[in-house]
């Protein structure tokens, strides 16, 4: 631990509201697949700031599209149009098949804009229907309304009273689902791909169906890709690789490649729901964050640039996959598609993230066992081969 970082540490540790468990490093700047700490150290970063930095640290273009558009204006307000937002609007609609698109800025505040839509929608047709059902072991966000969806229960201790109208089914059980859903709910609620949760894919039709019950009672289905969307999965949204279509889609993370931005897009029919004054933003869909979502868009749906996530996340599937064949006693399970991979560990995973991250490699755990990854998209076969490495050596010490 160098002087900067101890420093560092104490200052946050005076400063900071205790809500983050850090890693003991300082970083500092990155480039492409690499970061550097303070002190002159490099990381293979495998968690692309919790799947945010999609193109890599200091992509040329899009630095020169912030930088250009910082020059111009970064703000002016939502009270006037700008050529950056319209095109990330136009863009999003044409990318979805679906009807318009509404920025915020974060993963919740596009969340909890789907929720408030889906209900002015709904209680239109009928007061009552107003139920939203969503998956245990979700994870859609930390603003009220958005931790009330999130099944783990953890996430609303010591914070009630919460919003009611929330109910839980388990994310891939059917059955529970067709038990639950009714003529008043209002919208189902899921993450295409569980991220938080531990990663987990949707199995076999499960989305067909839910779709079909979701049309059957007349409830909106709400997809959150936040996580799983922007080309991580290997298709633009996650959703193209089950054979349906969501009523609204949530995007965050990924989509202006780390600068903060939310967005929900959602049908023709639903956007009718909401007119002048139903919702709003001072700072949602400013021109530098969208002429930053405007490189991302243009990029990320490239075939060759899906292609090459397809490509690269098989392989580092079946590395994966290698690993829990060598020690089949301490991974039970690998798991996810593109590069949103997961391996369920038998211990604890915080001391392989900190073993991998002393030497050179930064991966993530989520759960308290399930080694995620999450890395920029632009990651090549030899990096992937240098984290399997580093991951064979740090679990041959078990
Ligand atoms: C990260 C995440 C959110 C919340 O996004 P914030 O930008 O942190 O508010 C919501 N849903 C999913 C699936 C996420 O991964």
């Amino acid at each position: 631990m160098s002087k900067i970082d101890e420093a560092v540490f104490a200052e946050d540790a005076a400063s900071y509201v205790p809500v983050f468990q850090r890693y003991q490093i300082v970083l500092d700047h990155g480039k492409g697949a690499y970061l550097w700490d303070v002190d002159g150290k490099s990381y293979l970063d495998f968690l692309g700031g919790i799947a945010v930095n999609v193109l890599g640290h200091d992509d040329p273009e899009l630095v020169w599209a912030v930088t250009e558009q910082a020059h111009k204006m970064i703000h002016c307000s939502n009270l006037y149009y700008t050529q950056a937002q319209a095109d990330a609007a136009a863009r999003l609609v044409e990318l979805s098949g679906l009807g318009k698109a509404f920025f915020g800025n974060s993963g919740a505040e596009a969340n909890e804009g789907a929720i408030k839509i889906a209900r002015k929608w709904a209680t239109r047709q009928n007061p009552n229907k107003v139920k939203i059902i969503t998956a245990r072991m979700s994870f859609h966000g930390r603003t009220y309304a958005t931790l009330t969806a999130t099944g783990q229960p953890h996430y609303q201790e010591g914070l009630g009273p919460v919003p009611g109208g929330f109910t839980y089914v388990d994310f891939n059980d059917i059955d529970e689902l067709a038990r639950t859903i009714d003529d008043e709910t209002c919208a189902v609620m899921l993450e295409t791909i569980q991220g938080e949760g531990g990663v987990f894919t949707p199995a076999g039709d499960y989305l067909k169906k839910v779709r079909a019950l979701c049309d059957q009672h007349h409830a909106l289905l709400i997809l959150d890709e936040i996580q799983a969307g922007i080309g991580r999965s290997g298709t633009f949204f996650a959703y193209e690789n089950y054979g349906i279509k969501p009523d609204i889609v949530t995007l965050a993370k990924g989509l202006a490649g780390g600068v903060p931005i939310g967005a929900f897009v959602v049908t023709d029919e639903v956007a009718q729901a909401f007119g002048p004054g139903d919702h709003g933003t001072t700072f949602g869909g400013n021109p530098l964050a969208c002429a930053a979502a405007n490189v991302v868009l243009r990029r990320v749906p490239e075939p060759a640039f899906l292609q090459h996530v397809r490509t690269v996340g098989a392989y580092f599937k079946t590395g994966l996959e290698k690993l829990q064949q060598k020690y089949p006693q301490l991974i039970r399970d690998v798991r996810g598609q593109g590069l949103i991979l997961g391996a369920e560990l038998t211990i604890p995973g915080r001391d392989i993230v900190n073993a991998a991250l002393a030497q050179g490699v930064i991966i993530n755990c989520t759960v308290g066992k399930v080694l995620r990854f999450i890395p920029p998209l632009i990651i090549t076969e030899e990096q992937v081969d240098e984290v399997l490495k580093v991951l064979d050596e740090v679990l041959s010490k078990y």
